[in-house]
């Protein structure tokens, strides 16, 4: 048997390194399993052109440390994964992390062993290490939606996904290039390829709603009311549905406002950008009606910038409601659907037959490309955990417990899988919530609650049967009847073939979500069936 650890961590981006640190503060021994030569995750992987985050930077960033906060001054409004990757590596040294972390190394299963109350974790290096906890740090959108189009691998010249960019970057200078999909990660990269490439062709399936970031060097005005105010701004980020004060989230109802005063409201909030759209009324998430007016306006702007009609008209969503999908947040995108090297072509006209040896195949044509870029996105929010062969009590398989869709006691543990604690998953806010506040909030609970285990000699924690239904019940009761299950979104898996249909992130809010966490850690982990261990 290999070393043992009182926890393993799989993953060492956002989650994977705050969590490292809380539970070396708590004296406990961790070890991180990371697949990258590198820190960061996402942030390590998504290294596309434009790539960026879509949240201001002052909010996507940890809060944990003023020093840190204090210290650490962002170039852009809009972070860009550079600059993002360096940002992490800098939280990695500065709390001294690396020493606790293994690269360029995999999990591949996970044991639970009754006896021992201890998970035995196995690496595609042959290693096994035991832990009597396991946090799954691996992200929600990190295992990339695999190309299976027919003849891809026909296809004469490079291809690469977004989500697994090369890290000496690609010169497209000169080259015919074929983008698919048309998501967030397309959209701050079309208007980058485009300006390099000879050609750029787009292969859209589903038109999406974007919205502009505005970005460039930060507002100094903006910068100096943050380092004035930051702990309170960061509380009040917490106090919002969605863990981001930029939204400056309206309460007042669409229905309520004439439609000259709305289109005033939208327009400001264009202005500002990103988000704040989202934030101009307390209905747009609940009431279609209060949506389709927000749809006619971002439709309206689509139609002023685009200058070919027809070309417009392709690029408006028309099946979905906004913010049912992520929004995307852009630089350029819609303007570079006016330059003469970029053509769209409709997937909904033409269906796509097959990747040949020198291009893309509709059943209208084939378009020559050089390169292909495939920006269709992840498994999301269940990917990383189903390629891990995680075993629990009785040797159940997590993958079989969820072949209906991902079921858990507040996205946070799994019954039947005893100290198994999961980061941001399925049945959190998570998603739905600035990532850099949801995971905060998960890594502090997670490492109080294996503080509280330590002090009362507990063996085991796991979440019960009755809990975990009432909670899955709540989490779709809530989603219910706002506008999310109206779009074919990654949220309900509706992107991988075969995937079950289920909304996956809670939407009720970050503030009602924390407040649930904080009443059930309160009352003693409420819900969960805990284990006293003699040898402890
Ligand atoms: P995505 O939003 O899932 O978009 C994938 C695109 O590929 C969609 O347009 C999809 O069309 C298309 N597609 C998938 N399979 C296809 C097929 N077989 N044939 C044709 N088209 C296909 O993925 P993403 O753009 O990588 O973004 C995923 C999430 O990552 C975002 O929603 C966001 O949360 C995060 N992200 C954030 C940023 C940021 O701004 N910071 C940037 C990138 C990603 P359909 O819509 O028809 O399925």
């Amino acid at each position: 048997m290999g070393q043992s650890y009182d926890a393993v961590i799989v993953g060492a981006g956002f989650s994977g390194l705050y969590m490292l640190h809380r539970l070396r503060q708590q004296g406990l021994t961790a070890r991180v399993f990371e697949a990258g030569t590198g820190v960061g995750g996402t942030w390590y992987w998504n290294r596309y052109p434009g790539a960026r985050v879509d949240i201001e930077s002052q909010e996507y960033s940890y809060s944990f440390s003023p020093e840190l906060d204090a210290e650490w001054v962002w170039s852009e409004r809009y972070a860009s994964q550079p600059e993002l990757l360096k940002y992490l590596n800098h939280v990695a040294d500065r709390f001294g992390l690396r020493d606790g972390i293994q690269f360029e190394t995999r999990v591949t299963a996970a044991h639970f062993d009754e006896a021992s109350n201890r998970w035995t974790v196995t690496t595609d290096r042959g290693e096994t290490i035991t832990a009597r906890y396991c946090v799954m740090a691996t992200g929600v959108l990190s295992v990339p939606n695999e190309p299976a189009f027919p003849g891809k691998d026909s296809f004469q010249g490079p291809s690469w996904h977004t989500g697994r960019w090369p890290h000496e970057g690609v010169d497209f200078t000169g080259q015919r290039v074929a983008v698919i999909g048309t998501g967030s990660s397309a959209i701050q990269s079309i208007p980058q390829i485009a300006a390099q490439a000879d050609h750029v062709t787009i292969f859209q399936r589903t038109p999406n709603f974007s919205v502009p970031a505005h970005n460039g060097p930060p507002d100094p005005t903006v910068v100096a009311d943050w380092t004035a105010n930051r702990e309170q701004y960061r509380r009040e980020a917490r106090e919002t549905g969605f863990g981001i004060r930029m939204v400056d989230g309206r309460e007042t109802l669409a229905s309520e406002e004439d439609e000259a005063t709305r289109r005033a409201v939208y327009e400001a909030r264009w202005q500002v950008g990103g988000f704040a759209l989202l934030g101009a009324y307390g209905d747009l998430t609940s009431d279609l009606d209060a949506n389709a007016t927000a749809v006619a306006f971002v439709a309206d702007k689509i139609r002023g910038i685009v200058k070919d009609p027809a070309t417009a008209e392709k690029l408006v969503p028309k099946t979905f409601p906004i913010g049912a999908k992520r929004l995307c947040v852009d630089t350029g995108y819609y303007d570079t659907f006016n330059r003469d090297n970029v053509s769209l072509v409709d997937l909904n006209d033409e269906p796509l037959v097959e990747i040949v040896p020198t291009g893309v195949r509709t059943a209208a044509a084939t378009y020559e490309a050089d390169a292909i870029v495939y920006a269709i996105g992840f498994d999301a929010m269940t990917g990383a955990l189903g390629k891990i062969d995680i075993r629990g009590r009785g040797g159940a398989v997590l993958k079989e417990a969820w072949a209906a869709g991902p079921r858990t006691y507040l996205g946070l543990m799994v019954a039947g899988f005893p100290n198994l604690f999961i980061v941001t998953g399925p049945g959190s806010p998570s998603v739905l919530c600035n990532m850099a506040v949801a995971i905060e909030q998960h890594v502090e609970w997670i490492s109080d609650c294996i503080a509280w285990m330590g002090q009362r000699q507990l063996g085991a924690i796991e979440a019960t049967e009755a809990a975990q239904d009432e909670w899955v019940a709540h989490v779709n009761e809530v989603a219910e009847p706002t506008i999310f299950p109206h779009a074919n979104s990654w949220y309900l898996g509706a992107n991988v073939p075969g995937k079950p249909r289920v909304f996956m992130p809670y939407i009720g809010g970050f503030p009602v979500y924390r407040d649930k966490c904080n009443e059930v850690a309160a009352a003693g982990y409420q819900g969960f069936a805990l284990t006293s261990d003699a040898r402890l």
